[in-house]
């Protein structure tokens, strides 16, 4: 059903952001609003391809027609707060004050080391995470909310607006993607249209700590977007003491969506495993993993844990880490061994959250 809002009505309601909105929505409104179709395509042209982030600089709208979108929908953009580099590899990390005062953290890694492989954003989903995994700083925080689609897009917009070409995006920032659903389908919606940024979706990658349920609804509703799965353990009880949710989502429910997600055009599906000192590296481990990928056209990283604070987790040594991957390689596996970027400004894998830290091995500008 489309509510037909009158334009008194307009007025009093709580404005939304504009950047919530689907082509198709404001599309929608500019015909309830008695305009020609083309105004619409305007102001996305406006948003995503001329940076606008005021309504006033959208000079070739008629000023009424400025004035009444100002009345509708808020235009401005989360802002960037906080801006680290990482000495040893480059990675930058933005801490961005969303409309409410609420943060999160956005990684910008420079694959390679090479400008001209482009930029790999790492956004973020949710303001903490309800999922509590054991390694993780955000699981430590607790949810607090949902980020909203138009907050989704704009981490990547304002990198873009750093000047930097952003060439992928994965969704593997603070927060499970798949606990957003909704919102994070309506970012890939936008990070795709043919109005909006016009991406491919193989551009994306979306993680998940292995939400069952939602692998069936994106294999549906999201054609071409990777998925990353992040395992940890190759047992049950072994991914339950890491990844508490896998308590109810087992290996055995999570492996059969995951063939189906493959099953629906082909996609390879990229598995993170989290190597840990003493609890998941170890050569039965190793074996058991080969055994569980059997069949499935996949690629795993293995990334040596990053330490975060009060956490007994640490990584294995380098040839713990090399026979672990061998063991992987010799069972027909494709495997990388990550070198974990933005360690130096706690940038890596599970070290995001938003509580004031000391000043690691970085270069730091208050914006
Ligand atoms: S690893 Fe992902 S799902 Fe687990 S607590 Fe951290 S943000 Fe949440």
């Amino acid at each position: 059903m489309v509510w037909q809002i009158s334009v008194d009505e307009c007025v009093f309601m709580e404005r939304d952001s504009i950047w919530n909105q689907s082509f198709e929505q404001l599309a929608q409104w500019c015909s309830n609003e008695g305009l020609p179709a083309y105004r619409a395509r305007q102001i996305f042209g406006w948003l995503y391809a001329k940076n606008a982030t005021q309504w006033e600089q959208m000079t070739d709208l008629p000023q009424s027609l400025r004035q009444r979108l100002d009345e509708c929908y808020t235009v401005d953009l989360p802002q960037i707060i906080h801006h680290r580099t990482d000495r040893e590899d480059g990675t930058e990390k933005l801490l961005i004050q969303l409309v409410d005062g609420k943060a999160v953290e956005t990684v910008v890694i420079l694959r390679d080391a090479k400008e001209e492989e482009g930029f790999t954003v790492c956004v973020s989903t949710q303001v903490g995470c309800t999922f509590a995994c054991r390694f993780c700083a955000t699981g430590r925080m607790g949810l607090v909310r949902d980020l909203e689609a138009g907050e989704i897009v704009a981490q990547v917009l304002l990198v873009q607006r750093l000047g930097k070409a952003v060439k992928r995006v994965v969704l593997m920032g603070m927060g499970e993607p798949l606990h957003n659903y909704e919102n994070v389908l309506a970012a890939i919606r936008l990070l795709c249209g043919e109005e909006s940024l016009n991406w491919s979706p193989r551009r994306i990658t979306c993680s998940t700590v292995g939400l069952v349920p939602e692998i069936y609804r994106l294999a549906q509703d999201a054609p071409g977007v990777k998925l990353a799965v992040s395992l940890h353990g190759t047992t049950d009880q072994k991914r339950a003491e890491i990844v508490p949710i896998a308590e109810i989502y087992t290996l055995d429910r999570l492996f059969e969506a995951l063939r189906y997600y493959h099953e629906r055009d082909k996609r390879r599906i990229s598995f993170e495993y989290l190597l840990i000192r003493g609890v998941n590296d170890g050569i039965r481990d190793a074996h058991r993993l080969v055994d569980l990928l059997r069949g499935l056209v996949c690629h795993v990283n293995l990334i040596p844990n990053n330490r975060i604070p009060k956490s007994e987790f640490t990584h294995p040594s380098r040839q713990v880490i090399t026979r672990f991957a061998q063991i992987l390689k010799d069972g027909g596996v494709a495997v990388t061994i990550r070198a974990s970027k933005g360690r130096g400004i706690s940038g890596a894998c599970g070290q995001l959250a938003t509580e004031s830290r000391g000043r690691e091995s970085a270069t730091t500008t208050d914006v």
